[in-house]
């Protein structure tokens, strides 16, 4: 790891306080801080805490979920500064310092001194009308909010709460200057997400789940796992509570332990299950919704995309979920079998961050293809994959079949597992008969039963 300062903060967050405070100083009233996950945006605000602490400044910190609340104050505890909370159960005491849950802060905000600062974590949720009421409330009070990603999930400017935008070190370089692991990327599978009702700027829930929750998915999600990561500490991004339950499920039938974690869990399972990831009796953590944010889990070390989605927002925060280093930990490992690098690209990608509100995407162009050879993205243009060796030539750029093309034949051979297997690894990764049987005798098969998956059963002409 880098060294630090003084103060104990690396270079980038030493940089990123004086810019913070330059910015209050020359007139703007709120700030936004943006940097990637893992780059420690906690430790640029515990100093500015501490630098308005000293100055006998009424700061109040506000976190929108319970995790975040207690991550806070624990970082706080931490860094020797006391603080009170402003949340359900807690009576208050007097300290210039708090945490506040929004909630509690808006029923309790008559009888609390007025703050010199307020600091929104999260601040992309800031457009809440809670967090709108608590800072008109307060208009002499400096703002300071802070996130990996400026930009609402549902593409809304910040710019009407926000001053002034500054953003951190791109992801490339916290990786390049070791401050996250590096990670490798694959994406043996696409879903067809055309159609699709969009509801707060991500798809329908019901829709996509109906897209994803298939054994084929699944199955091919287990088969890449045992590939490219096998037994590493994963977290399989899932798109409802069934769908992760019944991916736990598969992964528990295929050998692995696998514990699906959700809403309707209790806080001591959620917690087993995390800590089973990081002292290895659990392999897959099969989440929903849950670890987006305030949750702490560095040893998870590969990402199992099964929950397609449209928020870039959404995208960048599960893929820092496993690029924090921890010591001992490989490079990250990317399982995409939903297709959101082609939508997002890869999570390294210069992104340019306003706060005006989504920057219009170019439609239909993705700056990545698909090497058939190993199905890592690849930038358009590459005619040899650095990956594999694969050589692209003018005319066999023939995309390989998306396994929802060949679900409906399944039907048909369900019960025959391993011959289902065979299509399946023919409908990915072939694309002449002749590659189809050297498919089928490399899994010892005779060459009749590529003929007949490639002619019954993926409707191709011998
Ligand atoms: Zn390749």
């Amino acid at each position: 790891m880098n060294s630090s300062d003084l103060l104990g903060l690396w270079p980038h967050q030493s940089y990123a306080v004086a810019g913070i405070e330059t910015a209050w100083a020359s007139g703007a009233r709120s700030v936004c801080y943006q940097l990637p996950t893992g780059g420690g945006k906690t430790r640029v605000f515990r100093t500015i805490v501490d630098n308005h602490a000293a100055g006998r400044k009424v700061v109040y910190l506000m976190a929108h979920t319970r995790a975040l609340i207690s991550q806070l104050s624990g970082e706080l505890e931490a860094a020797g500064i006391r603080h009170g909370l402003i949340a359900a159960g807690y009576p208050y005491i007097s300290h210039r310092v708090q945490i506040c849950s929004i909630q509690t802060l808006v029923r309790r905000v008559n009888g609390i001194p007025d703050p010199d600062l307020v600091i929104i974590d999260e601040v992309h949720h800031v457009k809440a009308k809670s967090y709108l009421n608590v800072i008109k409330r307060w208009p002499a009070a400096k703002i300071l909010g802070v996130t990996a990603t400026p930009r609402r999930p549902d593409g809304k400017p910040l710019n009407d709460v926000i001053d002034k935008l500054i953003t951190g070190p791109s992801m490339r370089f916290l990786i390049d200057e070791g401050y996250l692991s590096d990670y490798v990327y694959f994406a043996p599978d696409d879903v067809d997400m055309s159609g699709t009702h969009m509801r707060g700027g991500d798809y329908v829930t019901s829709e996509a789940v109906a897209k994803v929750d298939r054994r084929v998915i699944i199955g091919s999600a287990i088969d890449h796992y045992r590939e490219h990561a096998d037994h590493v500490p994963a977290i399989a991004s899932c798109a409802s509570i069934e769908h992760a339950e019944h991916v736990a499920t598969e992964f528990r039938d295929a050998g692995y332990t696998a514990v699906a974690v959700h809403s309707k869990n209790d806080q001591a399972h959620i917690k087993r299950a995390i800590r089973g990831l990081q002292d290895g009796t659990n392999n897959v953590l099969c989440q929903v919704n849950l670890l987006g944010e305030g949750v702490d889990m560095p040893h998870a070390q590969a990402l199992i995309g099964l929950r397609p989605t449209n928020s870039e927002v959404i995208y960048l925060q599960q893929a820092g979920r496993v690029l924090r280093s921890a010591v001992g930990k490989g490079d990250a490992i990317f399982l995409d079998h939903v297709g959101n690098w082609q939508r997002h690209g890869l999570p390294d990608d210069e992104r340019a961050w306003s706060l005006a509100g989504r920057l219009e995407r170019v439609t239909g162009i993705s700056k990545y293809k698909r090497c058939p050879g190993c199905v890592r993205p690849v930038p358009v243009a590459t005619r040899v994959c650095p990956h594999c060796g694969h050589q692209w030539t003018e005319t066999a750029e023939a995309q390989s079949r998306v396994p929802e093309q060949v679900e409906g034949v399944l039907v048909n051979i369900k019960g025959q597992s391993q011959r289902q297997d065979l299509v399946l690894r023919i409908a990915r990764q072939a694309r002449t008969l002749k590659q189809a049987i050297a498919i089928a005798k490399s899994m010892g098969y005779k060459h009749t039963e590529a003929y007949v998956a490639w002619t019954r059963y993926l409707k191709h002409r011998a």
